[in-house]
């Protein structure tokens, strides 16, 4: 069963309160990731905190358990792990944050992220990151109308003259040259 918070359970978490271990797990809904009351994470907005008695109904609503305070018990796979770092940064991929931010924002340290992404995936997420720009931004040039300048915008990337250098070292072409042969090729493929 999940409750709303209350007062104690509060306090508990801003203080990584360890004796309110193993009795409540707090999940949070923008990350989906849910933690022991001891979490050395940021703290979470409480607008956003359901809590849970055990780890395995938190488990059972879909959350999954943090890195860090390794709230599932046994140690996350870091092939769990990588995908959740993965689902974060296709959702927030035009934000623009660090390795630490990243980091911050998937319950691990910056240096252990870099490392086992790296690892499994072969890329460092900020590169991983630049890449799911460059796909979205191939979208934007082939379903929409919108200037370079507006996608490379929305995409994450302010500097309109920075965001074609990338897209034409990934794509040896410039998003103009891409959008116009799409155009006259009428289809649209991955290479
Ligand atoms: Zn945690």
């Amino acid at each position: 069963m999940s409750s709303k918070i209350t007062a104690e359970q509060r306090k508990a978490i801003m203080e990584n309160d360890k004796t309110y271990d193993g009795q409540f797990f707090y999940a949070v809904k923008t990350t989906k990731i849910f933690c022991r009351p001891s979490c050395k994470s940021r703290v979470p907005n409480f607008d956003n905190v359901t809590i849970f008695r055990t780890a395995e109904e938190a488990l059972q609503a879909g959350y999954r358990p943090c890195k860090r305070c390794k709230s599932g018990g046994d140690r996350l796979p870091d092939e769990e792990w990588v995908k959740q770092v993965e689902t974060y940064i296709e959702e927030n991929y035009a934000l623009s944050f660090t390795l630490s931010d990243l980091a911050e924002a998937c319950h691990g340290s910056p240096y252990h992220l870099h490392r086992v992404f790296k690892r499994l995936k072969g890329v460092t997420p900020l590169a991983y990151q630049q890449h799911i720009r460059m796909e979205k931004a191939k979208v934007y040039l082939i379903e929409t109308d919108m200037a370079v300048k507006e996608i490379a915008g929305l995409v994450g990337i302010s500097n309109p003259a920075r965001f074609i250098t990338l897209f034409k070292e990934k794509n040896n072409q410039t998003p103009r040259q891409f959008r116009k042969e799409y155009d006259g090729r009428g289809v649209y493929s991955e290479k």
